[in-house]
Parts: structure tokens; C-alpha cells; sequence
């Protein structure tokens, strides 16, 4: 069965940066299932599996234009700590959570002071060339439930609690 509209796919793979750093390896978590012409993905995967079927091995490079964009300074944030959500010890590289007028984002910290912190509101993989080495794992029909939330469930998939 060839990927296409409405299949549900499982992928196994491998993503490193433009120097080759990797940055998410699905063999330390578990597979993903997506559900396929949904925008669940980023697009320029989805256009990269079309057509292929379980067992295929897909490598793609996806520059950071057709990807999360490029890093924007200007979204770079002085906010008071007060307003950050965060586990733990504050810090330089630490994720934390801001409430802002469209919901809660996650922030990478970049520098600590006393009662502000500087916050970068950047996709973290905002600038990076994200360099895909993709196995299809299966490749199904979606159920009719899938299809009217438009996303793939189960393990992998989304979670209903
Ligand atoms: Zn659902």
C-alpha cells in the first residue's frame, strides 16, 4: 500500500542539522504515526513519502525556508521572570512556558538575571537545515475517526484523555 491522502503512516527516523548533529533519533523513543495530506507534518516531508510504501528508505533535506523558517533576533524577549513557567533550576538553555495573548509558547532561555530573563520565542529548529533519514515502517488506512479529527491515533499517534 503507497502513502497517500488519508493512510496512516508509520515512520522510523533519523534527523540531524546541517553539521550532521542529531537532534531526534525515533530508535530512543517510538515510532511515529502521522496521518498523511493533513499538514501534520511539515510539508515538504509529506511531498518527500508521497507515493512510497513500508520498507522504502527515504532520505530529504529540507532547507530552513521550506522548514521552520530563519532565526529572527527581533524575537528575542527581555520578560520578567515572574511570568515563566519552568521546572527546576533557571538557567541558559532551559525551555520554559510564557502565557502570552495567543496562549502559552515555549521559550529556549537564553540569559538569567535577577528579575528578567532574556526568552527566545524561535522555533528551536528556526535556521536549521533539517536532514531526514526516513524508513516506512507500515502504511494503512485511516479509520473514519481519524479522518474527522485529522490526525492518526494510537500508539505514536495522538492520545485522547
Ligand atoms: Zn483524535
Amino acid at each position: 500500500m503507497n502513502i497517500e491522502k488519508n493512510r496512516v503512516v508509520e515512520i522510523d527516523y533519523r534527523l540531524t542539522d546541517g553539521d550532521g548533529e542529531l537532534i531526534e533519533d525515533t530508535a530512543d523513543s517510538q515510532p511515529m504515526h502521522y496521518l498523511h495530506g493533513h499538514g501534520n507534518i511539515l510539508a515538504a516531508l509529506e511531498r518527500a513519502l508521497e507515493g512510497r510504501a513500508a520498507g522504502d528508505s527515504v532520505e530529504v533535506s529540507i532547507p530552513p525556508e521550506s522548514g521552520f523558517g530563519y532565526r529572527d533576533e527581533g524575537r528575542v524577549q527581555r520578560i520578567p521572570i515572574k511570568h515563566l513557567r519552568y521546572d527546576g533550576r533557571l538557567v541558559p538553555g532551559k525551555v520554559a512556558t510564557v502565557n502570552t495573548r495567543e496562549g502559552p509558547r515555549q521559550v529556549v532561555v537564553l540569559k538569567v538575571g535577577r528579575f528578567n530573563v532574556d526568552a527566545d520565542f524561535n522555533h528551536p529548529f528556526a535556521g536549521l537545515t533539517l536532514n531526514f533519514a526516513v524508513n516506512v515502517v507500515n502504511v494503512r488506512e485511516a479509520s473514519a475517526e481519524e479522518l474527522d479529527h485529522g490526525h492518526a491515533h494510537g500508539p505514536g499517534g495522538h492520545e485522547h484523555r
